[in-house]
């Protein structure tokens, strides 16, 4: 914990490699939809749910 340090700016988790992020100004006004680091972060999470899908597809 560092106290007294400037501002302490948010910091949140990527849910797909789980490197901390630190707030940006261009996050702003959607730091409550930013889950992921970086696009290819975004994408890879998002192909899994595709394969997640795809897979429940098939069983039906
Ligand atoms: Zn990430």
């Amino acid at each position: 914990m560092f106290k007294g340090n400037k501002k302490s700016l948010p910091v949140r988790y990527c849910k797909t490699c789980n490197k901390p992020m630190s707030w940006r100004k261009k996050w702003e006004k959607c730091w409550n939809e930013v889950l992921y680091c970086s696009e290819r972060c975004r994408r890879q999470r998002s192909a899994q749910h595709k394969d997640d899908a795809q897979n429940a597809e098939r069983n039906q």
